[in-house]
């Protein structure tokens, strides 16, 4: 089977089940994990930030985030695509009682100016901007990425206004290795980080938290009543450790392949457009006739899945568990797929 519904379905390697096998570990509810501890103070120094958190998901960390950084009745800027908006249950509004303002950006990336105008004014009947959500690289804008230039001025901007700065970099890796920009460097741009060690990078379970000490003990707390707060997870945080170590560089040969298959479909009939490819995720509109349902159904039955972003249109998500002799497979299968119209 060719999985290319998404990077998290990613399994353990060998290598990486033997490190998790290696761990030491203890409670990490009294802090008292050492493969936590050291994963944590490891992301923190990687992007010279003081503290880290460790958690079950990039759900959590976002969310976490966005109850730390909001009070009720405050309202949080991002992009109409954003994953905190679209695919986390509502939870901003669940979880912290914030309402949100919604920016149509570009491939689901935003500009000061836009953010500027989104800020609301100080009324009674009006929410109070407080927090904006950046996403990089963007999951629904086909994996675009911002460069630290484009975020240099949203950073400028949230300072002068006082709103805090958040980073969902779910794949932040995938763009880092397309700008060849330093993890020290994105963290002198946001309040709070947060990456997951179970996309691309590999690792089976978990997501990182990364800020001030100050933020991260008051994150604590918000993880613990989340029921976030995990024992002796050391064995997950081993896997992290390993994918930091070993699977960042090589994202890079994911989004190759998926600039490769995206510049293939262009050319085929079935095809009616492709979005630009800039990191791992490949999304294509079909030609007129055709539906997602029909043509995911083809691919199937030559042992290719994939998943469906709208009634005619496909996501391919490229990752570590595709080998070359897989690529070979579907690039050979795109170009005989020829389905009846
Ligand atoms: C996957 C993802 C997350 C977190 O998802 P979990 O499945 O909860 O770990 C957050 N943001 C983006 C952009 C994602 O793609």
């Amino acid at each position: 089977m060719i999985n290319l519904i998404s990077d998290t379905v990613t399994k353990p390697s060998k290598e990486m089940l033997q490190a998790m096998m290696a761990a030491e570990v203890g409670d990490d509810v009294f802090g008292e994990d050492p493969t936590i501890n050291l994963l944590q103070e490891k992301a923190a120094d990687m992007f010279g930030k003081e503290a880290a958190l460790f958690c079950p998901s990039g759900t959590m960390t976002n969310q976490i985030a966005i109850k730390t950084h909001t009070q009720p009745l405050d309202e949080m800027i991002c992009d109409h695509y954003s994953h905190v908006y679209q695919y986390e249950t509502g939870g901003f509004a669940f979880n912290s009682g914030i309402s949100v303002a919604l920016i149509k950006g570009t491939n689901g990336k935003i500009t000061a100016d836009q953010v500027e105008a989104a800020i609301k004014q100080d009324y009674d009947w009006l929410p109070k901007s407080s927090l904006v959500v950046l996403e990089n690289t963007c999951n629904k804008g086909g994996g675009s990425y911002y460069t630290l230039d484009e975020i240099a001025p949203i950073k400028k901007l949230c300072k002068e206004k006082e709103l805090k700065l958040h980073l969902d970099g779910a794949r932040l890796f995938n763009a880092l290795v397309e700008t060849k920009e330093s993890t020290q460097e994105v963290g002198n741009m946001f309040d709070t980080i947060s990456i997951c060690l179970s996309k691309g990078l590999g690792a089976p379970v978990g997501s990182l938290l990364i800020g001030s000490a100050s933020f991260i003990k008051q994150a604590r707390r918000f993880r613990k009543v989340m029921g976030g707060g995990m024992r002796q997870a050391g064995y997950l945080a081993a896997a992290g450790l390993y994918a930091l170590k070993n699977n960042v560089e090589r994202l890079k040969i994911d989004n190759n392949r998926a600039k490769r298959i995206g510049a293939l479909l262009e050319g085929l009939k079935f095809v009616k457009s492709v979005e630009p490819v800039k990191s791992n995720i490949v999304i294509f509109n079909l030609a007129d006739g055709l539906t997602a349902e029909g043509v995911l159904e083809l691919l199937k039955s030559e042992g290719i899945i994939a998943s469906a972003f709208g009634p005619t249109t496909i996501r391919f998500v490229f990752h570590l568990d595709i080998s070359e002799k897989m690529m070979e497979d579907l690039v050979i299968n795109l170009e005989k797929l020829n389905p009846v119209v």
